[in-house]
């Protein structure tokens, strides 16, 4: 049996959690107007370690006054790009130089093991930062060549400018990389910002806003504020004085906000839910693809927007492939976040804890067969669930249908690529999709056949920083990283001359 209690946390973190429930409004720390605050709990453990302050309309609209102004008065795109970039440098290298403590911060607040987020989560986040960073210097518009209109001669040219006031409002699964995601592009385009990360998860937001401030970012060009969505979140979808809402989270909050964000027109950009299907070829080497695709759904406990939840392997290696992956269950089998020889730790609370275990009774119910887990671990405190394989399903189960946000795939054997193709794309969502086989134009004409904002071959969740990600269908609207992510954040303003 695992001992899942949860070690004791580190110097650092402890002055972290015992910081006095306060906001970061124009680059300084301000008691809430009212106060109410909010419980921080570990999963680990399900004990209370922390809390912070639930932000009242007026706190926000004390952000959003701050982010206005230092946009309206130009102190941060008035600045010389390059400046602007290393100060953008200057916030990276400090993320980096706590790096562990961020990691540590992450595992007790979100319950992933602290090792993954020092792998993966705290390097992310640095890296948006450098590579928008280096956006920042390189933004310019075009001239277009003069010529004769009936008035005159003509010459023009465009300008790209920071579109202006952001709110950006960010999910609980991935908190630092999430704000850092949101907060890069907008820092490179000269915009100013209020982000709002998730109720659940705002410990590193709020030790990042000590090293936006140490970093040299003018005063309220970056505002951290926390609270809950329905209440904090909404007042800034609706405020007038904000000009874009940036939102990550489920598709469901997603089609809400943009319904908010109308009456203001705001620009919205959305990255939201998603059910994603991985398909297995006959041809594939099983003993790699087995932990790959496990590592595709269990990893962070299968809260990923990205997850690979379908699988859909082919007749001839199904058996191969669902036995390979339940060879993975002791890797995966969850344990406390900060120890060191966890892969997978608990969910990240009762709510969500209750969620995924309503749909494995749900599958179960609906007539689906256990190949791995569908249960709870012993532990004293804490939300864990066994990593799952669900197979015997049909398209109709909700387990097939709808995001669980935990680590349950539901198996599905195939038989012909264009039935398979058809399934995987029968779905609201359109966020991502794997293929796993050796033939080269069996991948690329699966995946040009696949409805999703990314295909990964061989491999899965590989995000990077240069490459745009975005969801068709229900999964989103408009795109982050890469260029695509850096034009989220400019208008295009056309200017024209006659000479
Ligand atoms: P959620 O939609 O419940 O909450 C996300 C954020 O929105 C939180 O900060 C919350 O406080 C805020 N919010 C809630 N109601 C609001 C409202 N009415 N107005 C303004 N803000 C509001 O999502 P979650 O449970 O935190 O995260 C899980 C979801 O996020 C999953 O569906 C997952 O797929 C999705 N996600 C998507 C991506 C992506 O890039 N596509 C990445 C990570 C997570």
């Amino acid at each position: 049996t695992i001992d899942r209690t949860q070690r004791e946390y580190s110097a650092a973190v402890k002055k972290a959690l015992a910081r006095k429930p306060q906001l970061f409004i124009n680059g300084e720390w301000v008691d809430s107007s009212g106060d109410a605050t909010i419980d921080v709990e570990d999963p680990s453990s399900g004990k209370v370690v922390s809390s912070f302050v639930e932000a009242t309309d007026k706190d926000v609209d004390r952000a959003v006054a701050a982010a206005r102004v230092a946009f309206d008065d130009e102190r941060w795109r008035g600045m010389p790009p390059i400046a602007r970039e290393k100060i953008m440098h200057r916030l990276a290298d400090l993320i980096e130089a706590h790096a562990d403590e961020f990691a540590e911060l992450e595992a007790i607040d979100v319950g992933k093991p602290k090792g993954m987020a020092a792998m993966i989560d705290v390097p992310g986040a640095v890296a948006h930062i450098r590579y928008m960073a280096g956006w920042a210097g390189k933004i310019n518009g075009e001239t277009i060549a003069p010529y004769t209109m009936p008035g005159g001669m003509m010459f023009a040219y465009t300008l790209k400018e920071p579109v202006g006031v952001c709110a950006q409002i960010v999910p609980w699964n991935f908190p630092l990389l999430m704000a850092c995601l949101k907060i890069a592009p907008a820092l490179a385009a000269g915009c100013t910002t209020i982000l709002k990360p998730a109720e659940q998860t705002s410990l590193t937001a709020l030790r990042l806003a000590d090293m936006v401030m140490e970093a040299g970012i003018p005063a309220g060009v970056v505002n951290i504020i926390t609270g809950y969505g329905h209440t904090g979140g909404d007042r800034l979808v609706k405020h007038p004085d904000v000009d874009k809402v940036a939102f990550t989270g489920s598709t469901e909050i997603g089609k809400l906000i943009n319904k908010n964000a109308t009456d203001t027109l705001k620009h919205v950009t959305l990255e939201l839910g998603g059910k994603s299907p991985v398909v297995v070829m006959p041809d594939v080497d099983v003993a790699e693809t087995a932990p790959g695709v496990s590592q595709a759904i269990f990893f962070n406990s299968g809260q990923v927007c990205v997850a690979g939840s379908r699988l859909y392997a082919h007749k001839s290696v199904f058996d191969k492939v669902v036995e390979g992956m339940a060879e993975t269950a002791e890797f995966w089998a969850p344990r406390a976040s900060l120890d060191p020889t966890a892969h997978m730790g608990p969910l990240v609370s009762a709510e969500q804890h209750e969620r995924v275990m309503g749909y494995i009774d749900a599958g179960k119910r609906d007539g689906a067969s256990v190949l791995m887990g569908g249960d709870v671990p012993s532990s004293d405190g804490g939300y864990y669930v066994n990593p799952t394989i669900l197979t015997d399903v049909n398209p109709q189960m909700s387990v097939v249908r709808e995001e669980i946000f935990g680590p349950v795939v539901v198996a599905q054997r195939f038989d012909d690529i264009n039935d398979v193709v058809k399934e995987a794309n029968d779905t609201q969502y359109g966020l991502a999709a794997g293929v796993w086989t050796k033939d080269v134009s069996a991948a690329h004409r699966i995946a040009s056949k696949l409805q999703a904002g990314t295909v990964w071959i061989n491999c899965h969740a590989m995000i990077d920083t240069a490459i745009p990600f975005g969801g068709y269908k229900e999964s989103g609207i408009g795109h982050e990283q890469g260029r695509l992510g850096l034009e989220a954040y400019l208008e295009t303003k056309a200017v024209m001359m006659k000479l």
